[in-house]
């Protein structure tokens, strides 16, 4: 079983009380499906089922390696650069998230 080797680059411990939704979406229109915070700078973005896959463009654009999903009883993480999803236990907090707009309509 592969191990992350890139938990020095966690530095969001503890979780916003609130977010608004995936950043770039709510700049451009755009809509999300479920939310993702990138646990070394805590840019918001939106998950690979969502039309622009903000997140995932966030972690190649600035190689921060790990998210965290925001979604309510949801506490796992992902490392991009080993392909793996792991329970970060030095992450606390619980996000409101506002409802998917894509199942909103
Ligand atoms: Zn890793
Ligand atoms: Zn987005
Ligand atoms: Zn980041």
């Amino acid at each position: 079983m592969t191990r992350c080797t890139h938990l020095d680059h966690v530095h969001v411990t503890e979780l916003p009380e609130a977010v608004d939704g995936c950043e770039e979406c709510l700049v451009t229109g755009g809509e999300w499906l479920h939310l993702r915070i990138c646990l070394e700078c805590g840019h918001v973005g939106c998950c690979d089922d969502s039309p622009n896959r903000h997140a995932t463009a966030h972690a190649h654009a600035t190689e921060h390696p790990i998210i965290r999903s925001l979604e309510p009883g949801e506490d796992w993480s992902w490392c991009y650069a080993d392909e793996v999803a792991m329970l970060i236990s030095a992450v606390h907090g619980q996000t409101r998230i506002p409802p998917s707009p894509m199942l909103n309509r």
